[in-house]
C-alpha cells in the first residue's frame, strides 16, 4: 500500500472534561475515499476538523502529507499547520462563503493571498472551476443570490482553487433542500472519480455505498467499525453499528 497522506495516531481530544475523540487511529492513502458515519454528537466533525488543524487536540499525533501536527503546535503560527491548511480543502455544512464578495472573488481570494497567485491567473482558475461545478454563468453574483446547491458548489470550487491534496467535507448536503442534494453529490462523485483523496462526513448512505472505499462508523468518539461499504452496511459486526444502521438505512 502507498504511504498514507493522512495519518492519525492515538488522537485524543477533550472539550473541557468531555472526552470527544478517544484513541483515534486512522490512515488514509492517496486517492482513498473515506466516509465517516455516526450519530449526532459522536465526534465526526471534531475528527475531520482536527485533520486540518481547526481543532487543537490533547494527545497523539496527526501527519498530513509529511507535515506533523501535535498537541503543542496547533497555533496559527505553526509552519506545519500553515502547510496543512494549504494542502487540505474543507467544505462545511453552512457553505461559509464571504457574503460581500462576488462568487468569482470568493474563489480568487485564498490563492492570491495565501499562494501569491497573480490576479489574472487566479481569475482564470476561478472561471475554469466554476465551469467545472456547472455554474460558470454565476461568476458575478453574490452568494445570497444563489440557491443553496449553487452556493455549496461555489464552496467546493473555492476549496479546489487552492489545489488541495485532500478534501474534507462535513455534511455538505445537510443544509440543502432535498432537490439540491443531487447536484452537490454529483460534483463530489466527479471529484472522487478524478482521484481526489476525500474524507466525507455524510448521512447520504447511497453516496457512501457508491463512492466510499472505506466507511468508518464512530460512536462516542471511538471508531467502532470500519470497512468497505458492502461489509459495513450489509454485514455489520458490532451491535452498535447494527443499531445505528437500522435507524438510518
Ligand atoms: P458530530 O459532528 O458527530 O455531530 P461533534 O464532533 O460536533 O459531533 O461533537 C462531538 C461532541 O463534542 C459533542 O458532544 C459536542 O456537543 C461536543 N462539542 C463539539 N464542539 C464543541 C465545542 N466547540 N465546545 C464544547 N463541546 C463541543
Ligand atoms: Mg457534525
Amino acid at each position: 500500500m502507498a504511504d498514507p497522506i493522512v495519518e492519525m495516531k492515538d488522537v485524543n481530544k477533550y472539550f473541557g472534561s468531555h472526552h470527544v475523540l478517544k484513541d483515534i487511529n486512522l490512515e488514509v492513502v492517496p486517492g482513498e475515499k473515506i466516509v465517516v458515519i455516526g450519530a449526532s454528537g459522536s465526534g465526526k466533525s471534531t475528527l475531520i476538523r482536527c485533520v486540518n488543524g481547526l481543532e487543537p487536540f490533547q494527545g497523539g499525533r496527526i501527519v498530513v502529507d509529511g507535515h506533523p501536527l501535535e498537541p503543542g503546535n496547533t497555533s496559527k503560527t505553526s509552519r506545519s499547520l500553515q502547510a496543512i491548511r494549504r494542502e487540505v480543502g474543507m467544505v462545511f455544512q453552512q457553505f461559509n462563503l464571504f457574503p460581500h464578495r462576488t462568487v468569482l472573488k470568493n474563489i480568487m481570494l485564498a490563492p492570491m493571498r495565501v499562494r501569491k497567485v497573480g490576479r489574472n491567473q487566479a481569475e482564470e482558475t476561478a472561471r475554469r472551476l466554476l465551469d467545472r461545478v456547472g455554474i460558470g454563468n454565476q461568476a458575478d453574483k453574490f452568494p445570497t443570490q444563489l440557491s443553496g446547491g449553487q452556493q455549496q458548489r461555489v464552496a467546493i470550487a473555492r476549496a479546489l482553487a487552492m489545489d488541495p491534496r485532500v478534501m474534507l467535507f462535513d455534511e455538505p448536503t445537510s443544509a440543502l433542500d432535498p432537490e439540491m442534494i443531487g447536484e452537490v453529490l454529483d460534483v463530489m462523485r466527479e471529484l472522487a472519480a478524478e482521484g481526489m483523496t476525500m474524507m466525507v462526513v455524510t448521512h447520504e448512505m447511497g453516496f457512501a455505498r457508491e463512492v466510499a472505499d472505506r466507511v468508518i462508523y464512530i460512536h462516542e468518539g471511538q471508531i467502532v467499525e470500519q470497512g468497505p461499504p458492502a461489509e459495513v452496511f450489509d454485514n455489520p459486526q458490532s451491535e452498535r453499528t447494527k443499531a445505528f444502521l437500522s435507524r438510518v438505512l
